[in-house]
């Protein structure tokens, strides 16, 4: 009975017949106060199995690093929502089987950990992933299983394949491959603690106050994401206004749907497709008429002051020579129309002081320290470093350092485990920012974030526009765990800055 306790003291689920198999042997055992204690419990052992039948297989090998342990792991090619190829994970261990998918970027900062392609032009243009696959079934999976981890201990494993690795950037191994592990395991490691997964990745941060985030749905597309002429990436509205995340769903989707009419009405049938994150991609060259269309919009459905807006600029994709290219698009784009970081950040504070806009991403280029700290300093509003800080500890330390920004976009692919991702979490959290939980352009079905955000209790989570089943897929989840949770579920609102 005691190595039960100490098992449960230790999160590791305890299966109730074997629990009740003690507790009877106890019983039996202080009654009869055999002499001969080994023996006594042997027969008991014995009699007690075949009175079950065989399905009762708990005995000295429930203990057995074989049977609690990963069992096998197995990589695969699957594709994302962009078609192109990505990893795809299965574990399995004496609980079933835990499977987890791999996001990939568009826009991607030059100090992500670095996701392996296989770059033969031939074959899916370049975007094969059949090393990293082949790197997981051949030294992660022998090597994992023969270390006999408890897939509860994903702070050890994380460290151990990041050893194994032994680059700066996984680049030996590939940060796909590592993360399609991690997430699996993640997933594992829940079900073996027989808890929800936020609830497993609320105990690995050490997180006791559960939070729902607040949606920033990203309804018109821009920059690389969409074959228009808008240079800025992603214009989002954010349902602070609302009491629960089940009503900033109905906000997100009554508001989206305006769009597509107001949108419809003045450029027509054709303006209304959407671009890979789901937003509508409209021909507009000027970035503020994104914002005039997404504040008629709000008004349309009628919540004007409970939906604030968030912009990504994702402004490395456009940055020149030092100077800041609107109309990058345009292979011709008149060179002398390029501006300065003081002249971005001058059209930053018109666009904050006309419309509710309450945090931009990525204002700058990436290596444009000296403009971040400046308009950090100069708003109150949320700036959110992506392209900046990778979700990299050392990026996010000189940002804190340098006031460059106050708020971290987290992509766990970007840093590729998910000990690494809580730990940049807390690293934000302790200077004070707020945290961002974020999906990829190119997405798949996986819901691994959703339960993220929520275990973290970060307050915002950026998954999409409410269309596109792979960006819904994460808003649904989250709507799963909000009913699970009930009563006892708050939402974060306005305080998703800081909802702790
Ligand atoms: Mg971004």
């Amino acid at each position: 009975m005691n190595e039960i306790r100490e098992r449960e003291r230790a999160g590791i689920r305890v299966p109730d017949e074997l629990r009740a198999m003690l507790l009877e042997f106890t019983c039996s055992y202080l009654l009869e106060q055999p002499e001969d204690v080994v023996s006594y419990a042997q027969e008991y052992f014995t009699k007690f199995k075949e009175s079950r039948g065989t399905a009762l297989i708990y005995d000295q090998d429930m203990y057995d690093p074989e049977t609690m342990g990963i069992k096998t792991v197995l990589a695969r090619q699957i594709f994302d929502s962009r078609g192109n190829p990505t990893v795809e994970v299965d574990i399995t261990t004496d609980l079933g089987l835990f499977r987890a998918a791999v996001p990939s970027g568009a826009s991607t900062g030059i100090y992500e950990a670095l996701e392996l392609r296989d770059n033969i032009k031939t074959e899916y243009h370049g975007k094969g992933v059949s090393q990293a696959i082949k790197n997981i079934n051949t030294i992660i999976a022998p090597e994992l299983i023969k270390a006999g981890f408890e897939v509860t201990q994903q702070k050890e494993i994380d460290e151990f394949m990041i050893k194994l690795d032994g680059t700066e950037n996984k680049s030996k191994l590939g940060a796909n491959a590592i993360l399609g592990v991690s997430l699996a395991i993640c997933k594992a490691g829940a079900a073996r603690k027989n808890v929800p997964l936020y609830k497993h990745i609320a105990d690995l941060a050490g997180n006791k106050d559960i939070i729902l985030p607040v949606p920033a749905f990203n309804v018109i597309n821009g920059g690389s994401h969409a074959g228009n002429k808008l240079a800025m990436q992603e214009f989002m509205i954010l349902p602070t206004g609302a009491a629960t995340f089940t009503e900033a769903m109905r906000m997100g989707s009554e508001t989206y749907h305006h769009l597509k009419k107001v949108i419809h009405a003045k450029f027509g049938l054709d303006a209304t497709a959407v671009g890979d994150e789901g937003g509508f991609a409209p021909n507009i060259l000027n970035n503020k008429e994104g914002l005039e269309l997404i504040k008629v919009a709000i008004q349309n459905a009628g919540y004007t002051g409970k939906i604030e807006i968030g912009m990504d600029v994702a402004a490395s994709e456009f940055f020149k020579e030092g100077k800041y290219d609107l109309d990058f698009k345009n292979p011709d784009s008149d060179k002398s129309k390029w501006i300065s970081s003081d002249e971005l950040e001058a059209l930053y504070q018109e666009f904050i002081k006309e419309y509710p806009i309450v945090s931009i991403e990525d204002p700058f280029d990436q290596d444009d320290w000296a403009a971040w700290s400046k308009l950090t300093g100069n708003t109150k509003i949320q700036i959110v470093g992506d392209d900046l800080t990778v979700t990299n500890p050392k990026r996010i330390q000189t940002a804190v350092e340098k006031k460059a920004c106050n708020c971290l976009l987290l992509k766990v692919n970007q840093i590729g485990t998910v000990t690494e991702s809580i730990e940049a979490h807390l690293l934000a959290k302790a200077n004070g920012w707020g945290t961002m939980v974020s999906h990829r352009s190119g997405e798949t079905e996986d819901t691994f974030i959703a339960d993220l955000v929520v275990g973290l209790s970060t307050g915002q989570i950026k998954t999409g526009a409410p269309c596109r089943s792979e960006r819904l897929a994460k808003y649904n989840q989250i709507l799963r765990i909000e009913e699970e949770l009930g009563t006892g579920a708050k939402y974060a609102g306005k305080a998703f800055r800081k909802p702790q």
